[in-house]
């Protein structure tokens, strides 16, 4: 069984998230891609919203999507959300699994901040997928985990990694320039967000007035 491990604070989440997801599900072939919101990220501020939002939404906007699953692990954990830690226990849930992280090539840029980052490669290989803006290159200290993967046309047979774990892949992806930063900016402004993010997303920021100038995390 192969499972793609998909962290983020999803606040919200958009297409940027969502596509990228798709296409490395299709192009590694893998069972399931877990979307598992931090509770609290580590390397970033508070979110904006609660957590029960931000969880309630990747699961309208996955639920279209078989093999999309909503994986609540960091937030019924609580605490600071290392990913060591979440794939350590997706392991014990799964022992025999090849786990797959994926992240945006700004995220691996400064993935040797991470906490036991040398660890994480032991529990999991890691598709970077392409992001406009940043930079797609891997830090030299992470050269020698580099896969080296020779394509890629649609409709080539699904990748693999040499290794059950510790090998990065880089995957030309749809690009979609499209953050959540800039969605919380456009509502704190009172515009639209519709077409960035699923409708059903757009429907519960709605209802909930979420991202409003007056909104506080609780
Ligand atoms: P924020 O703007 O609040 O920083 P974000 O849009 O970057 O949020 P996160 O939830 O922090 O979203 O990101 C989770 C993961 O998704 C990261 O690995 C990030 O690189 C990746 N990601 C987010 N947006 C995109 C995008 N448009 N294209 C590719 N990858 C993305």
């Amino acid at each position: 069984m192969r499972i793609g491990v998909n962290g983020g604070t999803f606040d919200p989440i958009h297409f940027g998230h969502l596509r990228p997801a798709l296409e490395v599900l299709e192009s590694l072939a893998l069972d399931e891609m877990r979307f598992i919101p931090a509770c609290q990220p580590v390397h970033r501020g508070t979110p904006s919203v609660a957590a029960s939002h931000r969880v309630r939404m990747v699961e309208l906007a996955i639920a279209p999507q078989p093999r999309f699953v909503l994986d609540r692990r960091e937030i019924d954990r609580g605490g600071p959300s290392y990913m060591v830690e979440t794939l350590e226990s997706v392991k014990r849930d799964f022992p025999t699994a090849e786990l797959v992280l994926m992240m945006g090539a700004d995220a691996i840029a400064a993935f040797t901040r991470w906490h036991r980052w040398q660890d994480i490669l032991k529990l999991a290989n890691i598709v970077v997928t392409r992001r406009p803006g940043a930079e797609n290159r891997l830090p030299d200290a992470l050269a020698l985990y580099r896969q080296n993967w020779h394509f890629e046309k649609v409709g080539d047979p699904p990748l693999h990694f040499d290794a059950p774990a510790g090998k990065i892949g880089f995957l030309p992806v749809t690009q979609l320039d499209i953050s959540a930063t800039a969605i919380r900016a456009r509502l704190a402004a009172g515009r639209s967000v519709r077409y960035l993010t699923p409708e059903t997303v757009v429907e519960y920021i709605d209802t909930h007035q979420l991202y409003r100038k007056e909104t506080h995390a609780g």
